[in-house]
């Protein structure tokens, strides 16, 4: 067992800081008195999304594969995508509120790749018609970031599992439901996503698994 994470205390530890997960304390008591330290050192894991490449057109730019453009990563607790990031309204239907930063978008650059990056797209979308706003769309986004609203450690595997979500809830309002006026956002909760997740991982209708 490590020992805990406040220099003046010599107690077993194993409770985990819940943001960065890489720091123990013996107690709660501990971890607050141990803050104003480690909060400069305390990093919060992010999901960077990596662009499919170059546009399908152009052979001369591989493609990423699709399981290698969900990179975790970790970010220092004062970088802009949480002042900047927005929020992914749909995340919010299920439990899982993310939010997503893009630094092109935010510097105004305007001479960008080629290509886009709809993992971005489909996570951004509006509950109400299924479109991200046109700043999301209309300029190639290039890495993007996404990260737990309360900061604690979010896995790829729950992001791409979004993404498939997503996707597959536009597939079905797209194909189906457009004409019945039912928008994208209906009926979905926490239930949902769950019976989605434990469907894609191929996991046992029940299993205990939580996406996290
Ligand atoms: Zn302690
Ligand atoms: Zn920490």
């Amino acid at each position: 067992m490590s020992s805990c994470g406040n220099e003046s205390c010599i107690r077993p530890a194993d409770k985990k800081c819940s943001i960065c997960s890489e720091v123990y304390y013996c107690s709660s008591e501990c971890q607050h008195a141990n803050w104003p330290q480690h909060k400069v050192s305390c990093k919060v894991s992010v999901v960077r999304l990596r662009p499919s490449g170059g546009a399908y057109w152009d052979k001369n730019i591989p493609q990423v594969p699709h399981r290698e453009r969900f990179v975790e990563e970790k970010l220092e607790r004062t970088h802009a995508i949480f002042k900047k990031g927005e929020l992914c309204p749909l995340t919010e239907f299920y439990g899982h509120p993310i939010l997503i930063y893009c630094p092109l978008i935010h510097s105004k650059v305007t001479d960008r790749p080629m290509g886009d990056n709809e993992l971005a797209v489909y996570l951004r979308i509006e509950p109400s018609d299924g479109f991200a706003p046109p700043k999301w769309q209309v300029h190639n986004p290039g890495d993007c970031f996404v990260v737990r609203r309360d900061k604690k450690p979010l896995s790829k595997d729950l992001v791409q599992t979004m993404f498939a979500y997503h996707s597959d809830l536009l597939d079905w309002y797209f194909e189906e439901q457009m004409e019945s006026g039912h928008p994208p956002g209906q009926g979905i909760d926490a239930a949902d996503f769950k019976r989605f997740y434990k469907k894609y991982w191929h996991l046992g209708e029940d299993s205990d698994a939580e996406p996290v």
